[in-house]
């Protein structure tokens, strides 16, 4: 190995181990439900983000299976070129309907999704103002387009206004984008967006949401976006099919026009192979099942406030979150991960969120309750969450 390329390796690797930061990656033996098992072991699973338990649901199986046998397991070539198979087709009539737009496009993840939407749209004579607590693809995808990036304090509606005022007095810019979560991933709180279309109204920016979080949770499934009523005032409704539509892949809902022109600007569908054809068919089943009936949508929220109820009775920071992301915040990052692990050989898979994923000194772990979680799961969780807690003094 080249010396600078080991020397580099070793500083950054020790660093990181030497002050907590380390992330330790599991290997989940079998499906990704409820319980898992690492190790052998079998764990309650507070760590997913399979919010419906849609990652393992029979109906998806089932849809997945059967396309695969009818159009085999690969796309074969890129969307442009014979890649674009009916079930893609099929897939983006579905989520336009889903998230009420005219037309929508389908990425290979929602990370590549944000690195080619934005990059397709922004360019150098441009600024982004990008909310300071937005997920590492957004961050990327602003950088990718060159776009002058404008960091707004996290839901900060007056920094807001008086960036977006500033960046329109200057006269640097041809065009002005906000870009944000719909849910912040880390917090669990949702974005502000009313106040958000109308400050984008007074100043003709460009909204585009990141609903990575809220599709499947917000809305009664259909996203931030629906919850608010807002379909014909956001520019980008962007989201991921991996979460709690329990699949792979990225998506863009909107006019006809910024389909098409995502369709021929937007790099990882062009360039990328697409969305395998037993992906797309378990994502159609997926919607389906979610515009059938609000059922998994609703013990979602259930088992949310159940859980939230309980740790806070316990005496944990849960923070502010108003959706059923559940952080446990405990601050130092070492006693974070002690944390974590404490849980783990108790039987509670929830994971620790340390720097540079959080700000430092707010390390935390953080709990994602699903649909597919009993009652009985969360009561055996609280109790080692008791016993942990009360062990490392985060609670009397
Ligand atoms: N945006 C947000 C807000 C996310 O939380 C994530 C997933 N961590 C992504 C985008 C990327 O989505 P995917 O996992 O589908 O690449």
């Amino acid at each position: 190995m080249s010396k600078v390329l080991e020397q580099f390796l070793n500083e950054n690797l020790d660093y990181l181990k030497d002050n907590g930061l380390y992330n330790e990656i599991n290997v989940v033996e079998g499906p990704n439900g409820p319980k898992i098992k690492i190790d052998g072991k079998e764990l309650i699973n507070l760590s997913s983000n399979n919010y419906l338990g849609l990652a393992t649901h029979d109906r998806l199986k089932k849809a997945a299976k059967e396309t695969i046998d009818s159009h085999g397991v690969g796309a074969g070539a890129v969307r442009t070129i014979n890649g674009t198979l009916d079930v893609h087709r099929e897939l983006e009539k579905k989520i336009a309907e889903f998230k009420g737009t005219e037309a929508a496009i389908a990425f290979q993840s929602g990370f590549n999704c944000n690195m080619g939407a934005i990059s397709a749209v922004m360019n150098k004579d441009d600024a982004i103002l990008s909310d300071e607590l937005n997920h590492a693809s957004i961050i990327d995808g602003c950088r990718l387009s060159k776009a002058k990036i404008i960091r707004v304090k996290h839901s900060d509606m007056e920094d807001l206004r008086a960036k977006a005022k500033e960046a329109t007095e200057s006269g640097l810019y041809k065009k002005i984008m906000y870009i944000t979560d719909g849910v912040f991933s880390m917090d669990g709180d949702v974005a502000l967006l009313p106040e958000i279309a109308e400050i984008a109204e007074e100043f003709n920016l460009i909204t585009y949401v990141d609903d990575a979080h809220g599709s499947g949770v917000m809305g009664k499934g259909a996203g931030t976006v629906k919850h608010f009523g807002l379909q014909d005032k956001i520019d980008f409704q962007m989201g991921t099919l991996s979460k709690a539509i329990g699949v792979v892949g990225g998506y863009v809902a909107g006019t006809q026009e910024l389909i098409d022109w995502l369709k021929v600007a937007g790099r990882p569908f062009l360039f990328s192979t697409s969305l395998t054809p037993g992906d797309s068919a378990a994502i159609i089943e997926a919607i389906d099942i979610l515009m059938e009936s609000t059922e998994l949508h609703d013990k979602l929220w259930e088992n949310g406030d159940y859980l939230k109820k309980g740790l806070k009775e316990l005496g944990f920071d849960i923070g502010h979150s108003e959706t059923p992301i559940t952080p446990c915040i405990i601050g130092d990052e070492k006693t974070t991960q002690q944390f974590s692990k404490r849980l783990m050989e108790e039987g509670v898979y929830a994971k620790s969120i340390v720097f540079p994923t959080v700000p430092k000194g707010t390390g935390r772990v953080r709990n994602m309750p699903t649909a597919a979680h009993t009652k009985e799961m969360l009561d055996d969780a609280l109790k080692i969450y008791e016993k942990v807690g009360k062990e490392l003094n985060i609670i009397k």
